[in-house]
């Protein structure tokens, strides 16, 4: 005889739970997710999720593990949701904070979907959106690049690939997105990157290595190949769902790729800091 893992009654033979209480276990549990997304992008929503988990706390099938990943996977949706159509707001972010503060929800907690370097990023281009510099990454370490007295960087990444084209005629990229006008700037929205294509194997691998942006300039150094593009030296950018695509002015110039980058991240924050840098 086994017994039931939510009620504690006998479950019968070979059976774990009762479906009866498995039903009860869901229903809890979206209840609360519905919650705590609405929750994490207001702050009035706070004070009524905190009402009814304790009230909860003492009486469901909902163990303290599962609050626990119910108020993780609640922070990922509204992330998604918050970023979806436009981008994230102010008073959102706000909210979000207080919520992982609130929960007590640490950094690794959150990011296993890249909740909370989303977060970070939406961040930094409401900043650029706004014509501010932002500092909200911390560098560790020494950057292989010699920046310029006024530059700042914005976003670094490791272990980025550069790519050019095999042939001239291989490669192409436009952007899907719905344009929504923030600000100074255009936001070029998460939800039209999913139509962008992936960097293909049209494509030669060239080198690998660290990609920055800065205030000023894109930088990439590799063990082989090391450069930095003006923005104003750049006539076109091309969005991929995990790469982004430059093209310089002249006429002799290839197309140059990264990948290994978030291709709705870096194609925003480029397209509004080239704007900046005119
Ligand atoms: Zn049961």
């Amino acid at each position: 005889m086994a017994k039931c893992k939510f009620c504690g009654k006998d479950a019968g033979l070979l059976r774990g739970v009762h479906q009866e209480c498995q039903v009860i276990f869901e229903a809890e549990k979206s209840q609360v997710e519905d919650l705590a997304a609405s929750a994490a992008t207001s702050k009035t929503e706070l004070k009524k999720l905190e009402n009814k988990l304790t009230e909860m706390k003492s009486n469901s099938f909902l163990s303290e593990a599962d609050f626990k990943e119910i108020l993780i996977s609640a922070f990922d949706i509204a992330v998604a949701e918050a970023l979806e159509d436009d981008l994230l707001e102010e008073s959102e972010e706000d909210a979000l904070v207080s919520y992982m503060k609130h929960f007590d929800l640490k950094q690794d907690d959150i990011n296993e979907e890249n909740s909370y370097t989303k977060l970070i990023q939406a961040g930094i281009l409401r900043d650029t959106l706004e014509g501010k510099i932002s500092e909200r990454v911390r560098i560790q370490g020494h950057l292989p690049f010699n920046l310029l007295k006024s530059e700042r960087i914005i976003y670094v990444y490791n272990q980025v690939e550069y790519h050019e084209p095999r042939s001239r005629t291989t490669y192409s990229g436009s952007s899907s997105g719905v344009n929504v006008r923030i600000a100074k700037g255009v936001y070029y929205r998460i939800g039209g990157f999913k139509g962008t294509p992936q960097v293909t194997s049209q494509i030669t691998h060239v080198d690998t290595g660290v990609f920055a942006i800065t205030n000023k300039h894109i930088y990439f150094t590799g063990s082989s190949k090391s450069f930095r593009v003006a923005y104003p030296k750049i006539v076109s950018f091309s969005p991929y769902t995990d790469g982004l695509g430059i093209q310089r002015d002249a006429t002799s110039a290839k197309p140059q790729i990264f990948s290994g980058i978030d291709g709705w991240f870096v194609y925003n924050l480029v397209m509004n800091l080239s704007k900046l840098a005119l």
